[in-house]
Order: structure tokens, then sequence, then C-alpha cells
């Protein structure tokens, strides 16, 4: 018997819902999602940014609400940004033990010990000029000094460790930056923390509402001096191969619905956990699209993440991980 049509029908096993449940090869689980926050300083505050409608500025004091939250979506980690009070030219504030990122670590896992805690570690929203490092000439050229970046940086990543992070993400796209956190981490014996690296991390236009909502808009220059050309993909498995020599534990792609085939190439390549960011321009399209009646945002929301782990992906960082969790459950 020949295996073509008519004897083979494919939609016989798509005809009804509990088939397709069966034969389904994709899921998405809560323990995928990884919930990004941002913590300000100042008391009782919780603002929600214009730039992603339903995504919110928090204190240290009403941060710790929104872990317990996340939390019992049972949603097993949160990803922490930091906008200090005060920025200098090479951001020396993101590693001071009082500053904004540690105390939110710190209250966050006092208040639910649980929840896995990943600061991002960069000097973007720190530095004067919004650049991931000091520069070097600052007349002329935007010029990120790497090596100088890659001490503040490891300064910083063990202040995370110190207020209770559990892993700790670097995503400036230095050279080497795996390498000086690893090594700082161990020299101040936390060999514990985890390294979950952006490994590969684009020069996209996909960061946009972020950028507002981060405040760390370069005022001058881009950042495609140490981020990635979108065209390129072989660069990518140099930049993953590096950071598994040098002491990654986990690898990222950013952005991730542009970048299906990098996930796809990358996790064929390399058996480490990968995670993908679904950036906040991927996310402000599908509200900006609801919004307007053209797209069903839960269908859009559940095919985009499923079609990031489809491809590959382990873990999904997602501004959407608050809702998925619900449908899911
Ligand atoms: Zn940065």
């Amino acid at each position: 018997m020949s295996a073509r049509f008519p004897s083979t029908r494919l939609r016989r096993l798509r005809r009804h819902e509990s088939i397709r449940q069966m034969v389904k090869e994709t899921s998405l689980t809560v323990n995928d999602l990884i919930y990004p926050l941002f913590v300000v300083p100042g008391k009782q505050i919780k603002k929600e940014m214009s730039s992603l409608p339903g995504q919110f500025h928090y204190s240290v004091d009403t941060v710790t609400e929104a872990a317990k939250e996340v939390a019992a979506l049972g949603i097993p980690a949160v990803l922490i940004f930091g906008l200090p009070e005060k920025k200098s030219a090479t951001g020396i504030e993101s590693y001071h033990e009082q500053g904004i990122a540690q105390q939110a670590v710190k209250a966050i896992k006092q208040a639910v010990p649980n929840l896995t805690v990943i600061t991002d570690v960069c000097l973007c929203s720190y530095t004067e000029h919004g650049h991931c490092g000091p520069i070097e000439n600052h007349q002329d050229c935007f010029e990120v000094n790497n090596d100088l970046s890659l001490e503040i940086i490891a300064k910083m990543a063990v202040s995370h460790a110190k207020a209770g992070a559990d892993i700790v993400a670097p995503s400036g796209m230095m050279d080497g930056m795996v390498f000086a956190i690893r090594q700082a981490l161990d020299q101040a014996g936390y060999h514990s923390v985890a390294i979950l690296s952006y490994s590969v991390k684009y020069a996209s236009a996909f960061y946009g509402p972020f950028r507002l909502a981060a405040d760390c808009a370069p005022s001058g220059g881009d950042r495609k001096g140490y981020q990635m050309d979108p065209a390129n993909i072989r660069e990518a498995w140099r930049e993953a191969e590096l950071d598994i020599e040098e002491g990654a534990d986990m690898l990222m792609v950013k952005p991730a619905l542009a970048y299906l085939d990098v996930i796809y190439s990358l996790k064929q390549r390399y058996p480490l956990p990968l995670a993908a960011y679904n950036v906040s321009g991927e996310y402000s399209m599908i509200k900006a699209a609801a919004s307007q009646g053209l797209i069903d945002e839960k269908n859009a929301v559940m095919e985009s993440l499923t079609a990031m782990k489809r491809a590959g992906a382990d873990l999904i960082i997602t501004y959407f991980a608050k809702e998925v969790a619900s449908w899911i459950k």
C-alpha cells in the first residue's frame, strides 16, 4: 500500500481538539517563563510605563508585592532592572551596596525566598550617556572602553550576588564579560551564583519601548560597536562558544521573533539551557495591534511564544509572562 494520498490523510490527526492535544509537539509551560521587573527610587510607586502598556515602574517597597503576584502564578523567576537616582560617566552607582537593584533583590528574596531572582548586569541605566560602559572619547566618538567596563560590571555582579541574586545576566555584549564576572564571583565566594549570558544580542530596532522603560537610550551614537549586526549568524556561534569557554551557565538570544533561526542553530550546536528574550518592541507591537482590533492578543502571544519554544528556547523572558501563566492555568 502506498503511503501517499488517498491512503495517507494528515487531516485525520487534526480532526478534533483532543487528538490535536495528543499529537502536539511543543508545549509552553509556566516553568518556561521569566518576568522582567523595573525598580525605581522612591516609595509607594507603581506607575504604568507609557511605552510598555500594562508594565510598571515599582519602588523597592511595592516590587515585593509584584514579586509575590508573579510567584503565586507559578512563574519561577524574575529579571530585575534597576534605575538609579544618580547617573555618572562610568556608572559606578551600579555596584553600590545600597543601590536600587541591590535593595530590590534583598527585599524580594526576603519576601519570596523561593522565587529565583535574576539581575541585569549592564551599565547603560547607570551612565549619563546611556552607553553600556564608560566612553573613551566623549567628543567625537562613542567607543565604549571594553576592559574598564569589565572591572565595573564584575563589581556590579558581586554586589548583586551579595544582595542575594541567584543568577546574574550580563547584557552589555562586552568581550570577556562572562570570564570577568565568573572570576569575580568565585573570588568573592559566590561559586553557586549562575551566569545567564546575553551571548547573542543584536543591535535591534525592537528595543525602543525598553529604552524608555529603563531610561537607557544612548544620548549620542548607537550600540552597533558592541551589539551584533542582524545580518550575522556565524558570529553568533563565536559569541556563544566564547561565553561557554568563559563559564556561562546559560545562553540567551535577544530579540526572539526575528531571530528564530539563531535560536534554532544555537540549540542544535550547544547543550546549555537557552533563553530567548521576547523584547519590548515585540510586546508593544502585539499590544498596539490588539488594541486596534487587528489581531487577537491571546492567540498571537501564544503562537509567538510557542514558536520560540519550537525553535529551541528553554526559557522565555517576556512581559506577557503573567498573562500567559494565567491562560495556561
Ligand atoms: Zn546595556
